[in-house]
This record gives structure tokens, sequence and C-alpha cells, in this order.
């Protein structure tokens, strides 16, 4: 799913905080007792869950976000495609469900103090309901095609954003509260509200095309495959498996790749953001 090349991406709500290098010394993946219980984490984040020191991601692709403009830069920057499709989900969701308000992509290097507590880029890409932001360090798209074995394609990236953007939909519908009482595995709120998300990533993919402006051309079946490599890596059975060499169902917060996909392609394949109520399905794989 490329942006049309003369696209005018320039009012996409993204910005950049702090100035790359290493940014603020924090002392592990979260840098407050706040942030574990309010933010919506992307689940790509082994180093939070192993609490090791694993490397701190970094984008090598920086620019000035306001040079961000058309569709061309969107496709051939990483920043920039996260501003461009910031907009196009801002024009899809303002359609689809108006009660939400725009929310804003921060794209940070290191680590960010934001509302909801300090984190460093070790948590993975998240979304804040305090400040109702979005917040990713683009270097995670270098460890989600590398550590986590997606295929690399933008789609995956988009779908990144995407899943963000759900979440702040579940701000306003309320859905995001199931998320937050605690409990993890396999049928649990937490799994569904990501599950959801995923869902909600999948409806934006199919109307991207023809909804507000039309920034972006109907993706190709290879693009869909690289969002389904990138849903597949970030399930939970597939980190554990990779990172603890076993899978654990029992603590399972995102869901499993097979979920994940299957929720994705529901919202891709209905159109219908309306078709991903996981919250009320008997089953999580009721897809
Ligand atoms: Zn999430």
């Amino acid at each position: 799913m490329t942006f049309r090349e003369n696209a005018n991406i320039g009012a996409g709500r993204a910005s950049r905080r702090g100035g790359g290098g290493g940014g603020m010394a924090v002392g592990g993946g979260l840098g407050a007792l706040l942030l574990a219980l309010v933010v919506m984490l992307f689940g790509g984040d082994p180093g939070a869950i192993l609490g090791g020191g694993q490397q701190t991601p970094s984008s090598a692709e920086n620019v000035d976000l306001a040079e961000c403009t058309s569709g061309a830069d969107a496709n051939e920057n990483r920043d920039c495609r996260v501003k461009g499709a910031m907009l196009s989900l801002e024009q899809y969701w303002t359609q689809t469900y108006e009660r939400a308000e725009p929310t804003q992509a921060i794209i940070f290097s290191g680590a960010v103090d934001t509302q909801c507590g300090q984190a460093s880029s070790q948590v993975g890409p998240f979304y804040c309901p305090v400040d109702e932001t979005i917040y990713l360090d683009t270097g995670f798209f270098d460890q989600l095609e590398g550590q986590l074995g997606a295929d690399g394609g933008t789609l995956g990236e988009m779908y990144v954003i995407a899943h963000e953007y759900g979440h702040h939909i579940q701000n306003y519908t309320g859905a995001l509260r199931a998320s937050q009482q605690g409990e993890q595995g396999p049928e649990s709120g937490a799994v569904r509200v990501e599950l959801q998300a995923d869902c909600f990533a999948g409806a934006w993919v199919a109307n991207a095309s023809t909804t507000g402006d039309q920034l972006l051309v109907a993706p190709t079946q290879e693009e869909i495959r690289s969002a389904l490599s990138a849903a597949a890596a970030v399930g939970d059975d597939s980190i554990q498996e990779r990172m603890q060499g076993q899978v654990t169902p029992h603590t399972w917060t995102h869901g499993s790749s097979e979920q994940r996909m299957g929720w994705f392609m529901r919202g891709y394949e209905s159109g219908e953001a309306n078709q991903c109520d996981v919250l009320n399905a008997a089953s999580v794989d009721d897809y």
C-alpha cells in the first residue's frame, strides 16, 4: 500500500520529541509504574518482557517531519510514512467514528516523557490514554523485521501505526478499560482489546484507498502478506518461542500469531470496523 506520489500529507499529526542521540537515561524498560498500568503496548517488546538490557533501537532515517509533505516523501522515508499514515487514519476514523477526536504520533529516540510516565524505546510503540498520544521510536521497525521476523514491507510498518490508532478509538468507545483489569491469558480482556486493535487496522487498510483524500493506493496481495507477517511476528506465542523457548498461554496479553492475523483479516475482508467486536465474541478464535 503505497502513497499516491502527489498526495498532500502536510496535515498529518506527527512530530518528533527530543534531539535523537541517547536521549534521557532511564533504568529499564519502564520508567514508571503508572506507565505499566495505563499504556497500551504494542507487544513487540521482548527486552521489556524479559527485563533485559538489550540495545535501544534507533532510527537511521530521521528527518525533519515538517519536510514531509507529499506521498512521495512518505514512500521514501519511514518517518514521513508515519506522518502520512496518521493522516489517512485520521481521515478514516473521523468518518467511521465521529465521536473520537484525532490523535497524534510522537516519534522519539531512546526515551520519552509522557503523561503516563517515562518510557524507553525497549517497550516498543505504545498509546498513552492520559495524553491521548501514540509514541514510537521508528527504530522498532528494524527490530520487527530483524529480531522478530517480519518481512520488512512498509504495510507491516503501517499496520503498527494503525493498531495504535485503534487503541485511541478504544479510548473513546470504552473498550480500553477491558484491558486494564490486570488479567492475562488467551481469553482475557487484554487480549481481546489487542485483537480488536488488529481488526481495526485491517478495516483501515481495506478503506485507505477510498477514504478522505485517497492518500494511498489499494494494497497488493504481497503488501497484505507483509501486514500479516508483522502481525504474526508480534504474536505472544511467536515472541515467547523466540525469547524463552516455550509458549505459556496463561501469560498472554496480545494473542497468538494466528489470532492476530485472523482478526486483522476479519477487519480487512469485511472492511467494517463494526465487525471487530472481539470483546463480546464467544471466543477470541471466532474471527
Ligand atoms: Zn496494542
